[in-house]
Protein backbone atom coordinates (compact mmCIF):
# COMPACT_ATOMS: atom_id res chain seq x y z
CA UNK A 1 0.00 0.00 0.00
CA UNK A 2 1.20 3.74 -1.20
CA UNK A 3 1.70 6.17 1.37
CA UNK A 4 -1.54 8.81 1.75
CA UNK A 5 0.16 12.01 1.70
CA UNK A 6 -2.44 13.61 3.67
CA UNK A 7 -1.18 11.48 6.56
CA UNK A 8 2.04 13.71 7.12
CA UNK A 9 2.89 17.35 8.63
CA UNK A 10 5.40 18.91 6.98
CA UNK A 11 7.88 17.51 9.04
CA UNK A 12 6.65 13.91 8.57
CA UNK A 13 6.72 14.21 5.05
CA UNK A 14 10.24 15.60 4.60
CA UNK A 15 11.03 12.12 6.83
CA UNK A 16 9.21 10.40 4.15
CA UNK A 17 11.16 12.39 1.18
CA UNK A 18 14.23 11.58 2.73
CA UNK A 19 13.37 7.94 2.86
CA UNK A 20 12.91 8.42 -1.11
CA UNK A 21 16.43 9.93 -1.08
CA UNK A 22 15.25 13.65 -1.64
CA UNK A 23 16.51 16.36 0.00
CA UNK A 24 14.19 17.90 2.88
CA UNK A 25 12.71 20.85 0.85
CA UNK A 26 11.05 19.04 -1.75
CA UNK A 27 8.79 18.08 1.12
CA UNK A 28 7.99 21.73 1.31
CA UNK A 29 7.39 22.08 -2.84
CA UNK A 30 5.33 19.22 -2.67
CA UNK A 31 3.11 20.30 0.97
CA UNK A 32 2.26 23.35 -0.73
CA UNK A 33 1.12 21.76 -3.96
CA UNK A 34 -1.17 19.48 -1.69
CA UNK A 35 -2.56 21.96 0.62
CA UNK A 36 -2.17 25.23 -0.94
CA UNK A 37 -3.22 24.81 -4.64
CA UNK A 38 -5.33 21.44 -4.01
CA UNK A 39 -3.22 19.41 -6.42
CA UNK A 40 -4.22 15.17 -5.96
CA UNK A 41 -2.16 14.20 -9.09
CA UNK A 42 1.92 13.95 -9.10
CA UNK A 43 1.66 14.96 -12.96
CA UNK A 44 -0.02 18.52 -12.09
CA UNK A 45 3.34 19.25 -10.00
CA UNK A 46 5.28 20.80 -12.86
CA UNK A 47 8.29 22.28 -10.57
CA UNK A 48 9.35 19.12 -9.45
CA UNK A 49 11.76 16.63 -11.10
CA UNK A 50 10.28 14.23 -13.31
CA UNK A 51 12.23 11.63 -11.48
CA UNK A 52 10.99 12.46 -7.70
CA UNK A 53 7.22 12.50 -9.82
CA UNK A 54 8.04 9.38 -10.93
CA UNK A 55 9.18 7.73 -7.22
CA UNK A 56 6.15 9.79 -5.88
CA UNK A 57 3.70 7.83 -8.53
CA UNK A 58 5.14 4.51 -7.23
CA UNK A 59 5.21 5.05 -3.28
CA UNK A 60 2.91 7.81 -2.43
CA UNK A 61 -0.67 9.24 -3.01
CA UNK A 62 -3.00 12.14 -2.27
CA UNK A 63 -6.27 10.88 -1.16
CA UNK A 64 -8.81 12.54 -0.06
CA UNK A 65 -12.77 11.02 1.50
CA UNK A 66 -15.15 9.65 -0.95
CA UNK A 67 -18.00 12.71 -0.90
CA UNK A 68 -21.37 11.07 -0.12
CA UNK A 69 -23.34 14.16 0.14
CA UNK A 70 -23.64 17.91 0.93
CA UNK A 71 -26.26 19.70 2.14
CA UNK A 72 -26.68 23.50 1.99
CA UNK A 73 -28.71 25.62 4.11
CA UNK A 74 -30.97 28.58 3.35
CA UNK A 75 -27.83 30.55 5.59
CA UNK A 76 -25.19 29.36 3.45
CA UNK A 77 -24.18 26.50 6.15
CA UNK A 78 -23.16 23.47 3.75
CA UNK A 79 -22.50 20.08 5.34
CA UNK A 80 -20.98 17.49 3.85
CA UNK A 81 -21.18 13.64 4.59
CA UNK A 82 -17.84 11.88 4.12
CA UNK A 83 -17.69 7.80 3.44
CA UNK A 84 -14.37 6.45 6.09
CA UNK A 85 -15.56 2.92 5.27
CA UNK A 86 -16.96 -0.48 6.76
CA UNK A 87 -20.87 1.55 7.13
CA UNK A 88 -19.07 4.42 8.83
CA UNK A 89 -19.38 8.27 7.66
CA UNK A 90 -18.37 11.24 9.29
CA UNK A 91 -19.64 15.21 8.65
CA UNK A 92 -17.80 18.85 7.69
CA UNK A 93 -19.84 21.68 8.25
CA UNK A 94 -18.69 25.15 6.67
CA UNK A 95 -20.14 28.03 8.67
CA UNK A 96 -19.47 31.12 6.24
CA UNK A 97 -19.99 34.35 8.15
CA UNK A 98 -19.10 38.31 7.09
CA UNK A 99 -15.74 38.78 8.58
CA UNK A 100 -14.59 34.97 8.21
CA UNK A 101 -15.00 31.00 6.97
CA UNK A 102 -15.14 28.51 9.91
CA UNK A 103 -15.04 24.70 9.14
CA UNK A 104 -16.36 22.41 11.95
CA UNK A 105 -14.14 18.93 11.66
CA UNK A 106 -14.91 15.87 12.90
CA UNK A 107 -11.97 13.72 14.55
CA UNK A 108 -13.81 10.23 14.84
CA UNK A 109 -16.19 8.35 13.47
CA UNK A 110 -18.41 8.46 16.51
CA UNK A 111 -17.65 9.52 20.13
CA UNK A 112 -17.40 7.01 22.71
CA UNK A 113 -17.89 9.88 25.71
CA UNK A 114 -21.79 9.53 25.68
CA UNK A 115 -22.99 12.52 26.64
CA UNK A 116 -26.60 12.64 27.15
CA UNK A 117 -27.76 16.02 24.76
CA UNK A 118 -25.56 15.05 21.68
CA UNK A 119 -26.42 13.07 18.53
CA UNK A 120 -22.97 11.91 17.98
CA UNK A 121 -22.40 10.20 21.37
CA UNK A 122 -25.94 8.23 21.15
CA UNK A 123 -24.35 7.13 17.87
CA UNK A 124 -21.78 4.88 19.90
CA UNK A 125 -17.99 5.01 18.44
CA UNK A 126 -16.79 2.97 15.72
CA UNK A 127 -13.36 4.39 15.14
CA UNK A 128 -10.74 7.72 15.51
CA UNK A 129 -9.89 9.34 12.17
CA UNK A 130 -6.47 9.49 10.39
CA UNK A 131 -4.25 12.21 10.20
CA UNK A 132 -5.39 12.07 6.92
CA UNK A 133 -9.16 11.61 7.03
CA UNK A 134 -9.00 15.27 9.50
CA UNK A 135 -7.07 17.22 7.11
CA UNK A 136 -8.83 16.07 4.24
CA UNK A 137 -12.57 17.30 5.42
CA UNK A 138 -10.50 21.10 5.30
CA UNK A 139 -8.45 19.74 2.11
CA UNK A 140 -11.55 19.24 0.17
CA UNK A 141 -13.76 21.72 1.85
CA UNK A 142 -11.40 24.67 0.80
CA UNK A 143 -10.42 23.83 -1.92
CA UNK A 144 -14.27 22.81 -3.00
CA UNK A 145 -15.02 26.18 -1.61
CA UNK A 146 -12.26 28.44 -3.60
CA UNK A 147 -14.07 26.67 -7.06
CA UNK A 148 -17.48 27.30 -5.90
CA UNK A 149 -16.79 30.73 -5.31
CA UNK A 150 -14.02 31.22 -8.43
CA UNK A 151 -11.40 32.63 -6.04
CA UNK A 152 -8.00 31.88 -5.59
CA UNK A 153 -8.14 33.41 -1.73
CA UNK A 154 -7.70 31.37 1.17
CA UNK A 155 -11.91 30.59 2.16
CA UNK A 156 -11.47 29.09 5.39
CA UNK A 157 -10.26 31.02 8.00
CA UNK A 158 -11.00 29.50 10.93
CA UNK A 159 -11.63 25.63 12.15
CA UNK A 160 -13.14 24.35 15.17
CA UNK A 161 -12.91 20.88 16.06
CA UNK A 162 -16.70 20.56 17.00
CA UNK A 163 -17.68 18.20 14.33
CA UNK A 164 -18.33 14.72 15.83
CA UNK A 165 -16.07 12.79 18.28
CA UNK A 166 -13.84 13.65 21.45
CA UNK A 167 -10.77 15.46 19.76
CA UNK A 168 -8.45 14.62 22.66
CA UNK A 169 -9.09 10.61 23.06
CA UNK A 170 -7.74 10.76 19.61
CA UNK A 171 -4.67 12.59 20.37
CA UNK A 172 -2.02 10.94 17.88
CA UNK A 173 -3.48 11.60 14.68
CA UNK A 174 -4.83 15.27 16.08
CA UNK A 175 -1.37 16.40 16.21
CA UNK A 176 -0.19 16.49 12.76
CA UNK A 177 -3.45 17.59 11.55
CA UNK A 178 -3.69 20.51 13.74
CA UNK A 179 0.02 21.39 12.73
CA UNK A 180 -0.80 21.16 9.00
CA UNK A 181 -3.66 23.60 9.76
CA UNK A 182 -1.49 26.15 11.35
CA UNK A 183 1.51 25.32 8.99
CA UNK A 184 1.96 28.33 6.58
CA UNK A 185 2.85 26.22 4.08
CA UNK A 186 -0.31 24.36 4.47
CA UNK A 187 -3.31 26.56 5.20
CA UNK A 188 -1.44 29.15 7.33
CA UNK A 189 -4.42 29.98 10.14
CA UNK A 190 -3.48 31.28 13.14
CA UNK A 191 -3.45 29.13 16.35
CA UNK A 192 -6.05 31.56 17.85
CA UNK A 193 -7.76 30.38 14.91
CA UNK A 194 -7.73 26.66 15.29
CA UNK A 195 -9.64 25.65 18.11
CA UNK A 196 -9.75 22.31 19.79
CA UNK A 197 -13.14 21.60 21.95
CA UNK A 198 -12.84 19.16 24.78
CA UNK A 199 -15.85 17.39 26.65
CA UNK A 200 -12.94 17.23 29.20
CA UNK A 201 -9.75 14.88 29.12
CA UNK A 202 -7.66 16.26 31.97
CA UNK A 203 -4.21 14.86 30.82
CA UNK A 204 -4.73 15.46 27.22
CA UNK A 205 -5.46 18.94 28.13
CA UNK A 206 -1.98 19.19 29.66
CA UNK A 207 -0.14 17.51 26.47
CA UNK A 208 -2.07 20.27 24.10
CA UNK A 209 -0.83 22.57 25.82
CA UNK A 210 3.10 21.17 25.39
CA UNK A 211 2.82 20.52 22.05
CA UNK A 212 0.62 22.25 19.86
CA UNK A 213 -0.92 25.59 21.84
CA UNK A 214 -4.11 26.70 19.71
CA UNK A 215 -7.14 27.97 20.99
CA UNK A 216 -9.27 25.64 23.40
CA UNK A 217 -13.00 25.54 24.18
CA UNK A 218 -14.26 22.96 27.33
CA UNK A 219 -17.68 22.19 27.02
CA UNK A 220 -18.99 22.58 30.13
CA UNK A 221 -22.76 22.11 30.83
CA UNK A 222 -22.98 22.12 34.22
CA UNK A 223 -21.72 23.91 37.43
CA UNK A 224 -21.37 20.70 39.98
CA UNK A 225 -20.14 17.63 39.64
CA UNK A 226 -23.80 16.46 40.42
CA UNK A 227 -25.07 17.61 37.66
CA UNK A 228 -22.22 16.81 34.95
CA UNK A 229 -21.85 13.56 36.19
CA UNK A 230 -24.76 12.44 34.00
CA UNK A 231 -24.78 15.08 31.64
CA UNK A 232 -21.04 14.70 30.77
CA UNK A 233 -19.82 10.75 31.64
CA UNK A 234 -16.38 11.80 31.52
CA UNK A 235 -17.00 14.13 34.42
CA UNK A 236 -16.66 10.97 36.40
CA UNK A 237 -13.32 10.41 35.32
CA UNK A 238 -11.98 14.19 35.44
CA UNK A 239 -14.43 16.15 37.62
CA UNK A 240 -14.84 20.08 37.68
CA UNK A 241 -12.17 20.47 40.01
CA UNK A 242 -9.74 18.88 37.97
CA UNK A 243 -11.00 20.21 35.30
CA UNK A 244 -10.66 24.06 36.05
CA UNK A 245 -7.01 23.47 36.90
CA UNK A 246 -6.17 22.21 33.77
CA UNK A 247 -7.65 24.60 32.08
CA UNK A 248 -5.54 26.84 34.27
CA UNK A 249 -2.24 25.16 33.19
CA UNK A 250 -3.56 25.36 30.04
CA UNK A 251 -3.76 29.23 29.75
CA UNK A 252 0.10 29.13 30.42
CA UNK A 253 0.61 28.65 26.90
CA UNK A 254 -2.94 29.21 25.24
CA UNK A 255 -2.47 31.72 22.37
CA UNK A 256 -5.56 33.37 24.05
CA UNK A 257 -5.69 34.75 27.51
CA UNK A 258 -8.93 32.59 28.41
CA UNK A 259 -10.71 29.02 28.02
CA UNK A 260 -14.28 29.09 26.32
CA UNK A 261 -16.46 27.17 28.38
CA UNK A 262 -19.51 25.84 26.11
CA UNK A 263 -22.55 25.13 28.24
CA UNK A 264 -25.58 23.76 26.15
CA UNK A 265 -28.78 24.80 27.67
CA UNK A 266 -30.84 22.26 28.42
CA UNK A 267 -34.75 23.17 29.40
CA UNK A 268 -35.65 22.66 32.90
CA UNK A 269 -32.27 20.73 33.46
CA UNK A 270 -29.18 23.25 33.55
CA UNK A 271 -31.12 26.32 32.90
CA UNK A 272 -32.27 27.83 36.05
CA UNK A 273 -30.39 30.91 37.87
CA UNK A 274 -29.15 28.84 40.65
CA UNK A 275 -26.90 26.90 37.69
CA UNK A 276 -26.17 30.57 36.93
CA UNK A 277 -24.80 31.46 40.12
CA UNK A 278 -23.19 27.82 40.76
CA UNK A 279 -21.09 28.90 37.65
CA UNK A 280 -20.06 31.87 38.53
CA UNK A 281 -18.97 30.71 41.97
CA UNK A 282 -16.71 27.97 39.98
CA UNK A 283 -15.06 29.88 37.90
CA UNK A 284 -14.54 32.50 40.68
CA UNK A 285 -13.22 29.81 43.51
CA UNK A 286 -10.95 28.17 40.60
CA UNK A 287 -9.31 31.89 38.89
CA UNK A 288 -9.96 30.79 36.01
CA UNK A 289 -9.82 33.34 33.24
CA UNK A 290 -12.78 32.50 30.75
CA UNK A 291 -15.37 33.44 28.42
CA UNK A 292 -19.15 31.61 28.48
CA UNK A 293 -20.31 30.68 25.29
CA UNK A 294 -24.41 29.76 25.75
CA UNK A 295 -25.99 26.93 23.36
CA UNK A 296 -29.54 26.87 22.70
CA UNK A 297 -29.62 23.01 22.36
CA UNK A 298 -30.56 21.62 19.11
CA UNK A 299 -33.01 18.80 19.78
CA UNK A 300 -33.17 15.63 18.32
CA UNK A 301 -35.88 12.89 18.70
CA UNK A 302 -33.60 10.25 20.86
CA UNK A 303 -32.50 12.58 23.47
CA UNK A 304 -36.22 13.49 24.89
CA UNK A 305 -34.62 16.97 25.73
CA UNK A 306 -36.11 20.49 24.83
CA UNK A 307 -34.13 23.44 24.16
CA UNK A 308 -34.38 25.87 26.93
CA UNK A 309 -36.87 29.47 26.08
CA UNK A 310 -35.27 31.80 24.30
CA UNK A 311 -36.42 33.79 27.54
CA UNK A 312 -34.76 31.73 30.48
CA UNK A 313 -31.41 31.71 27.93
CA UNK A 314 -31.12 35.54 28.07
CA UNK A 315 -31.83 35.76 31.63
CA UNK A 316 -28.73 32.94 32.46
CA UNK A 317 -26.69 35.32 29.83
CA UNK A 318 -27.53 38.48 32.34
CA UNK A 319 -26.95 36.49 35.80
CA UNK A 320 -23.37 35.55 33.82
CA UNK A 321 -22.56 39.34 32.31
CA UNK A 322 -24.16 41.01 35.86
CA UNK A 323 -20.73 38.91 36.97
CA UNK A 324 -18.46 40.32 34.92
CA UNK A 325 -18.14 36.69 33.10
CA UNK A 326 -17.84 37.98 28.68
CA UNK A 327 -20.99 35.67 27.84
CA UNK A 328 -22.18 34.99 24.20
CA UNK A 329 -24.82 33.24 23.25
CA UNK A 330 -24.23 31.20 19.84
CA UNK A 331 -26.51 31.61 16.87
CA UNK A 332 -27.69 28.31 15.43
CA UNK A 333 -26.74 27.99 12.01
CA UNK A 334 -27.68 25.12 9.26
CA UNK A 335 -29.86 23.65 11.41
CA UNK A 336 -32.46 23.42 8.57
CA UNK A 337 -30.13 20.65 7.37
CA UNK A 338 -29.38 18.89 10.76
CA UNK A 339 -25.79 20.69 10.86
CA UNK A 340 -25.75 22.62 14.05
CA UNK A 341 -23.94 21.68 17.07
CA UNK A 342 -24.50 18.41 18.30
CA UNK A 343 -26.75 17.41 15.10
CA UNK A 344 -23.87 15.76 13.39
CA UNK A 345 -24.66 11.79 12.97
CA UNK A 346 -22.91 10.50 10.06
CA UNK A 347 -23.43 7.47 9.93
CA UNK A 348 -21.76 4.72 12.94
CA UNK A 349 -21.22 1.22 13.44
CA UNK A 350 -21.30 1.50 16.90
CA UNK A 351 -18.41 -1.06 17.87
CA UNK A 352 -19.21 0.01 22.21
CA UNK A 353 -21.87 0.09 23.94
CA UNK A 354 -22.28 3.38 24.42
CA UNK A 355 -25.72 3.50 22.62
CA UNK A 356 -27.35 1.41 24.78
CA UNK A 357 -25.71 2.35 28.37
CA UNK A 358 -27.28 5.63 27.01
CA UNK A 359 -30.56 4.78 26.56
CA UNK A 360 -30.82 2.72 29.24
CA UNK A 361 -29.89 5.80 31.69
CA UNK A 362 -32.37 7.72 29.53
CA UNK A 363 -35.20 7.02 32.33
CA UNK A 364 -32.93 7.74 35.04
CA UNK A 365 -31.71 11.04 33.60
CA UNK A 366 -34.57 12.84 32.53
CA UNK A 367 -36.54 13.24 35.66
CA UNK A 368 -37.07 16.81 35.16
CA UNK A 369 -35.98 19.63 37.69
CA UNK A 370 -38.38 20.96 39.21
CA UNK A 371 -38.89 24.74 37.81
CA UNK A 372 -38.25 26.82 40.62
CA UNK A 373 -36.78 26.80 42.82
CA UNK A 374 -34.37 24.47 41.66
CA UNK A 375 -34.98 21.78 44.71
CA UNK A 376 -32.09 19.42 43.49
CA UNK A 377 -28.78 19.66 41.26
CA UNK A 378 -28.85 16.22 40.27
CA UNK A 379 -31.14 14.53 37.62
CA UNK A 380 -31.17 10.67 39.23
N1 LIG B 1 -16.34 16.25 21.72
C1 LIG B 1 -16.02 17.62 21.75
C2 LIG B 1 -16.22 18.33 20.44
C3 LIG B 1 -17.43 17.98 19.63
S1 LIG B 1 -18.98 18.48 20.29
C4 LIG B 1 -16.78 18.32 22.85
O1 LIG B 1 -17.69 17.75 23.42
O2 LIG B 1 -16.43 19.46 23.15
C5 LIG B 1 -19.00 20.21 19.92
C6 LIG B 1 -19.91 21.04 20.81
O3 LIG B 1 -21.29 20.79 20.53
C7 LIG B 1 -19.74 20.73 22.28
O4 LIG B 1 -19.68 21.88 23.07
C8 LIG B 1 -20.97 19.94 22.58
O5 LIG B 1 -21.26 19.94 23.91
C9 LIG B 1 -22.00 20.65 21.73
N2 LIG B 1 -23.23 19.88 21.55
C10 LIG B 1 -23.35 18.54 21.53
N3 LIG B 1 -24.62 18.18 21.33
C11 LIG B 1 -25.34 19.32 21.23
C12 LIG B 1 -26.71 19.62 20.99
N4 LIG B 1 -27.60 18.64 20.80
N5 LIG B 1 -27.07 20.89 20.91
C13 LIG B 1 -26.16 21.88 21.06
N6 LIG B 1 -24.86 21.68 21.26
C14 LIG B 1 -24.44 20.41 21.36
FE1 LIG C 1 -18.62 13.22 22.27
FE2 LIG C 1 -18.53 15.90 22.37
FE3 LIG C 1 -20.79 14.62 21.70
FE4 LIG C 1 -19.90 14.49 24.21
S1 LIG C 1 -20.60 16.34 23.12
S2 LIG C 1 -20.67 12.77 22.99
S3 LIG C 1 -17.71 14.45 23.89
S4 LIG C 1 -18.92 14.63 20.54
Amino acid sequence: MTANLLDFDLEGLAAFCEGLGEKRFRATQLFRWIHQRGASDFSQMSDLAKSLRAKLESSARIEGLRLLSQHESADGTIKWLFDVGAGNAVEAVFIPEEDRGTLCVSSQAGCAVGCRFCSTGHQGFARNLTTGEIVAQLWFAEHFLRQHLATSERVISNVVMMGMGEPLQNYSALIPALRTMLDDHGYGLSRRRVTVSTSGVVPMMDRLGQDCPVALAVSLHAPTDVLRDPLVPLNRKYPLVELMQACKRYLAHAPRDFITFEYCMLDGVNDQPEHARALVALVRDQAVSCKLNLIPFNPFPASGLTRSPSSRVQAFAKLLSDAGIVTTIRKTRGDDIDAACGQLAGDVRDRTRVGERIAAQRTVMLTPVPADPVAKEGLA
